[in-house]
């Protein structure tokens, strides 16, 4: 990519930073794409990239994805993303990750950090140990701990919101829903689902954690291929991006479609061939926002109890989508773009937008206290 500031003008990204330390095999890129809301925050992602082109223009699209997210969220955040260059099961040291904590220090907080895929809550805490600009850190150093039970927990609410807009009736009893995916999340959404009186059927790849998961919770088994067509109140995409695509949406026989994968639409056309068959999706940055809720609140000093209210309040948002649908007779995935921009833009031009204060985070204010 070597229109790096036109492509950065396209999508209004406000900087690029590259950072590497040849000593310690680093080769990181910063995008902050907005901090109209706050600091921009996103994590940092670990990937052997065939090119810089291609690392890139994945960090301008992720970054951008995460001032989507905040703001849907009603979270005082900006939007960012990292990506280190390198197979994570080669380049990874701890000096790596102590060398990329002191480079994202001197963003002086316009940037916070976070683990994502390649890295994890250990590299992470090499990372603190550079710089206060790190969240989802362990809880016993003021963190928040495991994201993916309030990542659950908004999908649920955004089900029950989802239901009553389809239904007219939130109750769950006898709702046939379909999990793809009994990972981290799918695990405890069908704990809710269970409790709440659905009738679940989940389907994964991996056969013998899908085993284990029936025994430990109680479903039914549907296989990997049949997880579209199976008839159903609500499918579930809880695995992987990418699942509503030309493909499978005729195959597709459930009324809406509620999960936490990230960017389950493949283009933005699907979103209207959803539409167009009469198919209610909720917006999966909307849906899936309780585990960056459950990070942000590192920044003011962790409350699971704050964490699970403000998740809950995805159900309202989800509501929200679906009004500025139906008002603009748009898709939702569109309505819920528009629900931030009507969020961001006033703001942009206001003198009220995030200034960068180059306050220490919360956990850092309570560390200050501590010493004095
Ligand atoms: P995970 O890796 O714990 O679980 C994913 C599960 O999906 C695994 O069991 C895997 O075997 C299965 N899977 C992969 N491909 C599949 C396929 N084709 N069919 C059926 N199953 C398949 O991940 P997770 O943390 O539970 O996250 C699930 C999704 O939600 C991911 O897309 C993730 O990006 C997204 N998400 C997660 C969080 C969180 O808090 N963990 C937050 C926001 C978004």
């Amino acid at each position: 990519m070597t229109n790096l500031l036109s492509e950065m003008e396209k999508y209004d990204h406000e900087e690029v930073v590259f950072f590497q330390d040849k000593e310690v095999g680093l080769k990181a890129i910063v995008a902050i794409h907005d901090t109209t809301l706050g600091p921009a925050l996103g994590g940092t992602r670990m990937w052997p990239y065939a090119s810089e082109g291609e690392a890139l223009r994945d960090v301008l699209r992720l970054s951008r994805g995460m001032t989507y997210k905040a703001a849907a969220a009603g979270l005082k955040l900006g939007g960012g993303k990292a990506v280190i260059i390198g197979d994570p099961k080669k380049i990874k040291s701890e000096a790596l990750f102590h060398s990329y904590g002191r480079f994202i220090n001197t963003l002086n907080g316009r940037y916070i950090t976070a683990e994502d895929s390649g890295t994890d809550v250990r590299d992470m805490e090499q990372v603190h140990q550079e710089t206060e600009h790190v969240v989802g850190i362990e809880r016993s150093h003021g963190g928040s701990g495991n994201p993916a039970p309030y990542t659950a927990l908004g999908v649920f609410s955004s089900i029950q919101a989802t239901l009553g807009q389809a239904y007219g009736d939130e109750n769950l009893k006898g709702k046939i829903v379909v999990v793809q995916g009994v990972g981290q999340v799918g695990t405890y959404l069908i704990e809710h689902l269970n409790k709440a009186g659905a009738k679940v059927f989940a389907a994964d790849i991996d056969h013998d954690r899908l085993a284990a998961k029936q025994k430990q919770l109680g479903f039914e088994i549907v296989s990997e291929e049949s997880v579209f067509a199976t008839p159903c109140d609500v499918f579930a995409p809880c695995a992987l991006g990418a699942v509503l695509n030309r493909w499978t949406l005729p195959n597709l026989r459930c009324k809406m479609v509620v999960g936490a994968s990230n960017n389950q639409l493949e283009t933005p056309e699907d979103a209207d061939r959803l539409k167009k068959r009469g198919i209610l999706y909720a917006p999966d940055y909307v849906v899936n926002a309780g585990g960056l809720i459950n990070v942000y609140l590192e920044l003011e000093g962790y409350s699971a109890e704050k964490a699970e209210k403000m998740t809950l309040g995805i159900y309202n948002n989800v509501k929200k989508v679906f009004a500025i649908a139906e008002r603009d007779n748009i898709s939702t995935s569109r309505a819920a773009d528009r629900m931030v921009e009507e969020i961001l833009e006033p703001l942009k031009k206001s003198s009220n937008r995030f200034q960068e204060k180059r306050a220490p985070s919360g956990r850092a204010r309570e560390q200050q206290n501590h010493i004095h």
